[in-house]
């Protein structure tokens, strides 16, 4: 059975979360998870957080991450759901693609309701550039709600 190993940096907003929304999502192949088939083995090899404004982790983690066999790397939901959302989650994706040669996918579970009612009423996501970021995060309603 194809396996793939994934790594996780969340906001650091959020540092003391368990990761239940995540690892929830990847067991249910749910938001950004959707992309791997529920016959796919996929293990989290890493789970850490940016280290806080300016993220400065984010220059270091991968390559542990990738140490331990991560062959992809998600930048959990909470960077762009987070008020404001993540400024820097542009260069965090262009900069770990660039210097580690590994895909970095935007986002793990999806995104909760309560925080898409809010962006959708402050404009945040209006942007083409937001709309296929968050596109493989916005599950159907039922789902985004049990996120909440
Ligand atoms: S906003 Fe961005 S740089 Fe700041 S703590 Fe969150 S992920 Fe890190």
């Amino acid at each position: 059975m194809k396996k793939t190993k994934i790594g996780i940096i969340i906001c650091h907003r959020y540092h003391s979360c368990a990761g239940g929304k995540c690892f929830r999502a990847l067991r249910e192949r749910e938001g950004a998870f959707k992309r791997y088939s529920k016959e796919e083995d996929v293990e989290i090899v890493g789970y850490t957080s940016c280290g806080g404004c300016p993220g400065g982790n984010v220059e270091y983690a991968p390559e542990e991450m990738i140490k331990n066999g991560a062959e992809v790397i998600h930048l959990a939901t909470g960077l762009v759901v987070g008020y404001p959302p993540c400024p820097r989650i542009d260069q965090f994706k262009k900069y770990i693609e660039t210097r580690y040669r590994i895909p970095v996918v935007i986002g793990t579970h999806p995104i909760p309701e309560k925080y898409q009612l809010v962006h959708d009423e402050l404009g945040t996501w209006k942007s083409e550039h937001w709309q296929e970021m968050l596109s493989s995060l916005k599950d159907p309603l039922e789902i985004r709600k049990a996120y909440d």
